[in-house]
């Protein structure tokens, strides 16, 4: 095999300014990046927020040109010059501008770092892996967040904000098996059921979230993960109780934050930042350790659709329309 099958991102100088350009291709092996040290043969990857928005050309996500999409993936280690993996290795990929700066996993081949890559727990195969994803990953940094600052069952409920996007729906499900009340706040309010068998106790409308609200608000949450930013982030600090926890990772609404520091000052708010893309190999291993022992994966099943490489065009604009509900994992041998 010479070539491979992936989707390619292009822009191209044109008269009009510069041209972009989404196809699935057969790329020459020979052009996969020189600065990887391991060839992966990718399994599976997915459509995450930021994939919809690489592929949909509608943020500057891309910052080299062309690429293989793809900010994640997962399969088997075909060759490696890297001491820590052989082939046959089952591994995981997770940011470090894959997808952005260096050709992604959105293809049958990837050519990666070996410190970037995470062996693939026994508790998954490569396909649950990437059901989990990077959204996944990051709900669980996100709830490990919470723990870590020190908010406990005890004391009140967790807001869980774009409940039935990726990590929405991945932080309910762990919060609510780590025995924690969790209100999820959606606008498909016609996606309730599926919300409570994930674990939510409770489902909000996300218009109550989402207006300026007042800075300082009836205190309601323990904890919150938050993958909306915006007014619903600024909403939802001022909801959270005293020495509460508010996990920030998203923008799905937007990336302003329009707040004061009331709650910071007077209630004395945590405000976490998440960040999945740089996150330290310790804190990733540990991440992915607990996903492994406390995610159901009968729930990951009902979190997942399963579309092929072909279709991931298509797919990116009705992730940026917030029409999937859960996770979409594409099969790029298919
Ligand atoms: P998804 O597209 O799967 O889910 C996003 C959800 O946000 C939607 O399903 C919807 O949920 C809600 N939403 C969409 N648009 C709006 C809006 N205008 N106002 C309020 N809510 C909205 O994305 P992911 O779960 O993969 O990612 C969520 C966010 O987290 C993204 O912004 C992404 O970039 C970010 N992210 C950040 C990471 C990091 O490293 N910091 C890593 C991973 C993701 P509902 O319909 O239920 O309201």
């Amino acid at each position: 095999m010479s070539t491979f099958r992936g989707l390619l991102l292009s822009k191209s100088e044109a008269a009009d300014g510069a041209k972009f350009s989404a196809n699935v291709a057969d790329i020459p092996l020979s052009d996969l990046p020189a600065d990887g040290d391991v060839v992966v043969r990718i399994e599976y990857s997915t459509l995450n927020y930021k994939d919809g928005l690489a592929i949909a050309n509608k943020s500057p996500v891309v910052r080299k040109w062309p690429i293989v999409a793809g900010i994640d993936g997962a399969g088997t280690v075909e060759s490696s010059d890297h001491p820590a993996w052989k082939a046959g290795d089952k591994v995981i990929l997770n940011g470090w501008g894959v997808g952005e700066n260096h050709w992604g996993c959105l293809g049958q081949r990837a050519k990666l770092k070996g410190d970037w890559l995470v062996r693939l727990p026994d508790a998954f195969t490569t396909q649950q892996a990437m059901a989990i994803g990077t959204a996944g990953y990051t709900a669980m940094l996100c709830c490990l967040a919470l723990e870590q600052h020190g908010v406990n069952k005890s004391q009140g409920e967790i807001l869980v904000t774009g409940a039935s996007g990726g990590v929405g729906s991945v932080a309910i499900s762990i919060l609510s098996s780590w025995g924690y009340d969790v209100v999820a706040s959606t606008g498909k309010l016609n996606e309730t059921e599926y919300l409570k068998s994930l674990g939510a106790k409770e489902v909000i409308d996300r218009a109550t979230l989402s207006a300026v609200g007042k800075p300082l608000q009836k205190e309601r949450w323990a904890g919150v993960v938050d993958s909306v930013g915006s007014h619903t982030l600024v909403n939802a600090v001022a909801q959270t109780r005293y020495r509460g926890v508010v996990a920030a990772c998203g923008l799905a609404q937007g990336a302003d934050f329009p707040a004061t520091v009331m709650p910071f000052i007077l209630r004395g708010v945590v405000l976490a930042g998440v960040d999945s893309v740089y996150q330290p190999m310790a804190t990733r291993l540990a991440a992915w350790a607990r996903l492994a022992s406390d995610l159901d994966l009968k729930k990951l099943d009902s979190i997942t659709t399963t579309i092929k490489l072909g279709d991931a065009i298509a797919a990116a604009d009705d992730v940026l329309a917030a029409k999937i509900r859960g996770r979409l994992v594409v099969v790029v041998n298919a």
